[in-house]
């Protein structure tokens, strides 16, 4: 008896020191976290990319960073690698918000956390938080900004515009335009602002990937057609990408002279070489999102979830993916016009002066 005892006590500890070993096995094995992004084509995401690895290697974790060239079966082999090479938490910048439903029962099965990072995963309940900034109110800081620029405020006008919206596969796309059109539509309603070509809706002024060289070629159409005696005085233009079209149309036909200024263009995302359009007085504005700030809120809600703890959100209510309410964390978007880009860009330590020398 007192044997057997003495050989189950002797198991019992045996069995304590392998867990044990195994917990501290475990514990320094740091997990994976996959970062799927959509293209190296616009320095925005690159920046993202290089944030997140950042932040999350401080954190201790190991990360897999993957840039998807804007093809869409390529995210999706992408993804579908991480989870089988066993990644614990996935960040996501989607190429098209609707396109990775199968990887995410997948991702959900094993059960690894899926974060949609800025924009939203849709058509799944297998995405379980946001990380973003405030969609709705970057499309408001645009319109306020071609307000501004053409003293709308002071009662000019009426002047001539023309609208631009981002990619239709985008859930961001919508918000963007949707919070412009807030703004716009009642100086369109009273005639102070005019669509020539009267192209508006999502519907009609997309622009498939962002692509800057479909924005041209949107804006050589609508000045050949609309604009023979005609200016135009504002674009409202999502992204500086489609900016940097938008303004090569527009000096193919004259603009950008003493006669013929530049109208009023808005953009987001800050880039060096908008930044320099904007220096130049091709550009008006651009918007700013600190993707410091969005790789940060993205790994505390990695951190918390991996450790099954509450993870932060402020937003519970807007990002309805069609499946369900994504739960968020939405930060705050910045305008920068000429007169602020330095205090916002380079005192921030975001950019270096010398970019731009
Ligand atoms: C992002 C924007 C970016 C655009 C094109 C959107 O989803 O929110 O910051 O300008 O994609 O890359």
């Amino acid at each position: 008896m007192l044997k057997l005892k003495t050989t189950f006590l002797a198991l019992a500890l045996a069995g304590a020191a392998t867990m044990a070993t195994g917990l501290a096995a475990s514990a320094q094995e740091k997990a994976t976290v996959g970062i799927s992004m959509p293209t190296k084509s616009s320095a925005r995401w690159i920046d993202d990319g290089n944030n997140m690895v950042k932040v999350l290697k401080e954190r201790g974790y190991n990360t897999d960073l993957q840039y998807a060239e804007d093809d869409i079966p390529n995210q999706l082999s992408q993804v579908e690698n991480m989870v089988t090479k066993g990644a614990k938490a996935l960040v996501i910048a989607a190429i098209d918000g609707t396109t990775l439903s199968d990887v995410l029962k997948q991702a959900k099965a094993k059960g690894i956390t899926v974060i949609a990072y800025d924009r939203l995963i849709r058509g799944t309940p297998n995405v379980d938080y946001y990380a973003t900034f405030d969609n709705f109110q970057v499309g408001v800081l645009q319109a306020e900004s071609l307000v501004q620029g053409l003293g709308l405020k002071d009662g000019k006008g009426p002047f001539n515009i023309e609208l631009f919206g981002g990619s239709p596969d985008d859930n961001n796309a919508y918000f963007f335009y949707n919070g412009a059109m807030s703004v716009l539509k009642p100086y369109i309603d009273s005639g102070k602002l005019v669509v020539v070509s009267g192209q508006m809706g999502m519907d009609k002024v997309a622009t498939l990937r962002w692509d800057g060289a479909t924005a041209q070629a949107r804006m050589d159409n609508l000045l050949s057609a609309y604009y023979g005696n005609k200016k135009v005085n504002a674009v409202l233009s999502p992204y500086d990408g489609l900016s940097i079209g938008i303004i090569s149309s527009l000096k193919g036909v004259g603009y950008g002279s003493a006669d013929q200024p530049m109208p009023v263009i808005s953009g987001q995302d800050a880039e060096v070489p908008s930044i320099k359009a904007m220096l130049r007085g091709d550009q008006y504005s651009t918007i700013f999102k600190d993707t410091r700030d969005l790789a940060k809120v993205t790994a505390d809600m990695v951190d918390a979830a991996l450790a099954g703890k509450q993870v932060t959100v402020n937003d519970t209510k807007t990002y309805e993916n069609g499946v369900k309410t994504v739960p968020s964390y939405l930060l705050k978007p910045v305008v920068v016009y000429k007169d602020n880009w330095e205090k916002t860009l380079v005192d921030s330590g975001y950019y270096k002066k010398s970019q731009f020398q």
